[in-house]
């Protein structure tokens, strides 16, 4: 018989009246019949009734807390669902991708609709998490997040609507399975692993996350340049393909001087450029004034990959390991695997 642990971390799945810290993991899986054994009775579940918080609310120490606990759940042979709220659910799935094997599936789930309101998706859901997470073909395909019927890398899946029932996507990608009649089949699978070696995730570590909006004088720019001993490094959601104002470029190069600094792209989807355009703050001058590009990795993921790797030894006295942190980024951009 096939072994999932659940662990509940609160979120709209248990958001009966509002709230989401309401119920408890057990009246969550209750609301699918889940006692001790699963849907089809196929299944032994163990309930983790691990945090009950709204999402926006769940911090790294939670979260390496929550790793700690997968890694050790996964090595004993047993499949993992999480059950968290949607709002950093693509969060919490990287950073698990990050820094955890699966060898055993590990599944990332939640809800769009409290579970008091009519077409309450959360029983659905979850009952696709635990197919998932219970089937061994969904093994070694890194952390997966399943909501309406389809399986998402964690590299790729987004929250792309607010209210939507089917808010996942994995844009730039698509998704690598669907469930079908309460079984998952698998379409694609990743090139690569995300996690490229054993990464560690320090809750101390600081990095920022500087989204860019047309009009930025770098007003925020300054809070990190003039006071650089706060952060380990930074994030720039940048335009389009990796594009920032000209007035940028000098104090982004100077902050490469004492921290990594990330090239991301506001756009939500697509890979940043490296040569296409030439003028001051583009990709091509940014990258050449010491910047990083994060490819296809979403801004919040960049931040989260650049923090696993200077907590995992690529900082040090002498300053910060930027081969390391590249070869880390490139990795996951798919270029030679063709
Ligand atoms: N979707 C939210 C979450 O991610 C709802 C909970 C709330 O903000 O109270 O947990």
């Amino acid at each position: 018989m096939a072994r999932v642990t659940v662990f509940t971390l609160g979120g709209t799945i248990s958001a009966r009246g509002g709230d989401a810290a309401r119920m408890s993991g057990a009246e969550v899986l209750a609301e699918l019949g889940v006692d001790t054994a699963g849907p089809s009775g196929t299944t032994e579940v163990e309930l983790r009734d691990f945090r009950r918080v709204p999402s926006s609310s769940l911090t790294f120490e939670d979260l390496t807390a929550l790793a700690d606990e997968v890694a050790r759940t996964v090595a004993a042979g047993s499949g993992v669902v999480v059950v968290q709220g949607t709002d950093t659910l693509e969060e919490t799935a990287f950073l698990l991708d990050l820094v955890c094997t699966t060898e055993q599936p590990v599944v990332v789930t939640g809800a769009m609709r409290r579970p008091d309101l009519p077409g309450a998706d959360g029983p659905a859901n979850l009952a696709a998490a635990l197919a998932v997470a219970a089937d061994p073909g969904c093994r070694e395909l890194g952390v997966l997040v399943v909501l309406a019927d389809e399986i998402h890398a964690a590299r790729f899946a987004h929250k792309a609507h607010t209210t939507s029932v089917a808010t996942f996507a994995s844009p730039g990608a698509g998704p690598l399975g669907v469930v079908v009649e309460g079984e998952p089949r698998l379409l694609l699978r990743p090139a690569v692993a995300s996690r490229l070696c054993p990464l560690r995730f320090d809750p101390d570590v600081r990095v920022a996350l500087l989204t860019l909006s047309l009009g930025d004088r770098g007003d925020l720019l300054e809070l990190v340049t003039e006071r650089p001993e706060r952060y380990d490094g930074l994030v720039v959601a940048a335009f389009g393909a990796g594009h920032v104002p000209a007035w940028f470029v000098e104090p982004l190069a100077a902050l490469t001087e004492r921290m990594p600094v990330v090239l991301a792209s506001r756009t939500g989807a697509g890979a940043t450029l490296s040569h296409t355009y030439r003028s001051p703050g583009s990709e091509y001058d940014l990258l050449h004034r010491g910047l990083i590009p994060a490819g296809p990795l979403a801004p919040a993921k960049a931040r989260l990959l650049l923090h696993a790797l200077l907590s995992s030894g690529a900082k040090g006295p002498a300053g910060y390991d930027r081969p390391r942190i590249s070869a880390a980024f490139a990795h996951l951009d798919g270029a030679g695997l063709a």
